[in-house]
């Protein structure tokens, strides 16, 4: 393959995915096959050998129907049962989950309390505000500090949850969870459980940056792309070994710059505005659901807590870019990442 063919490939990717899957090339290309689909407002990649496509020729709409099941269930927008659940407990009622929903809330509720606060789906009032819960609405404006204040008081936490078995009670609040922050890496997670239960090996699931892989490739390893968080080009590469699982989290994906503040869609639940100190963070985790929470809560963590969050959240790989484009990462990142494919000067600090 040339040079050119590849750079074309990867920016065309790099168009509408924080992280994007390096082609394969020469003979492999005819061995391995991209499905596409369109969920969770994501582009959703399942990549698998065509020999198991050809095998299993229902699995692509099943996986699909599973899609649609969690974007209903597991988004606080539509009318499904997250969309229930905020209504019971802000009503002060009892809410009985169905087990996935009961699970995504245990991961939620336990990556909250390691991060102490900074991953918080109760901050769902606060995406609402901005205008990101619908991405056909107008671009995000700044809402008035007195509608924040309004919403830092009212607004329950996922810690207030108390969570036995199925069973949800909170304490009288106004709960709007809103699971996007997690709630791709689960999907990804549950759909590569499948495809690994299947026996299908070498796979790949990307579901818009929460990425993970099944198996290991003969003849390499999967490398994906990290985007930088600022232009076109790449931060730089990373090698994914079987059942490496990665997620980035940016500023860069739903965003609107309003005098000179940047009004994107991850925010900090303390204060309930959207995080300036960091540009970008990519972790790499054994599972999908936790690199999805891990780059969420490391993001708002923010330069003093990053570190200590990752490391309760079982986290040895994590990279950090901060609103100034410096790049910190930890010894583990530093194994793993090929730097400087994009030709950048980037100022590159190894923090651990
Ligand atoms: P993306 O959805 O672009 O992959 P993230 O995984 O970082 O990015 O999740 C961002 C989403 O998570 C937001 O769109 C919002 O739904 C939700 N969110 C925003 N701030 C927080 C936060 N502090 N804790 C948990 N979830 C958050
Ligand atoms: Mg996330």
């Amino acid at each position: 393959m040339t040079g050119g063919t590849w750079r074309r490939r990867v920016s065309l990717l790099a168009a509408f995915a924080l992280v994007v899957l390096l082609a394969a090339c020469g003979r492999d290309d005819s061995r391995i096959i991209e499905h596409r689909l369109y969920a969770m407002a994501t582009w959703i990649d399942v990549t698998l050998p065509v020999r198991a496509a050809r095998e299993h020729p229902q699995l692509i709409a099943e996986i699909e129907a599973e899609l649609r099941v969690f974007e209903r269930d597991l988004y606080p927008w539509t009318d499904g049962e997250l969309a229930r659940l905020n209504a019971a407990l802000s009503a002060g009622e009892a809410f009985e989950a169905s087990p996935a929903l009961a699970a995504v809330l245990v991961s939620a509720q336990r990556a909250a309390v390691a991060s102490d606060g900074a991953f918080d789906p109760g901050v769902g009032g606060f995406v609402e505000l901005y205008g990101f819960h619908d991405a056909a609405a107008a671009p995000a404006t700044r809402p008035d500090d007195a509608a924040i204040a309004a919403l830092l008081a009212s607004s329950g936490s996922i810690r207030d949850l108390a969570i036995s078995g199925r069973r949800i009670t909170a304490p009288p609040r106004r709960f709007l969870l809103d699971l996007g922050g997690i709630a791709k890496g689960a999907a990804v997670d549950r759909i590569a459980d499948r495809i690994e239960a299947l026996g299908i090996a070498p796979a790949l699931v990307n579901a818009g940056g929460n990425l993970r892989v099944i198996g290991a490739r003969e003849d390499r390893a999967w490398r994906v792309g990290i985007r930088a968080p600022r232009g076109e080009a790449l931060l730089g590469t990373i090698e994914l070994g079987a059942g490496d699982a990665t997620s980035t989290s940016g500023d860069y994906e739903r965003f609107r710059d309003s005098d000179g503040e940047r009004l994107h869609h991850i925010i900090d639940p303390r204060t309930g505005r959207p995080v300036a100190h960091t540009e970008a963070v990519t972790v790499i985790a054994a599972d999908a659901e936790t690199a999805d929470a891990a780059s969420t809560a490391l993001f708002v963590a923010g330069p003093d807590a990053w570190l200590e969050v990752a490391r309760r959240l079982g986290v040895t790989a994590a990279l950090r870019v901060d609103a100034s484009g410096r790049i910190e990462m930890t010894r583990a990142m530093r194994d793993r990442i090929q730097t400087g494919t994009s030709g950048d000067s980037a100022i590159i600090a190894v923090v651990d």
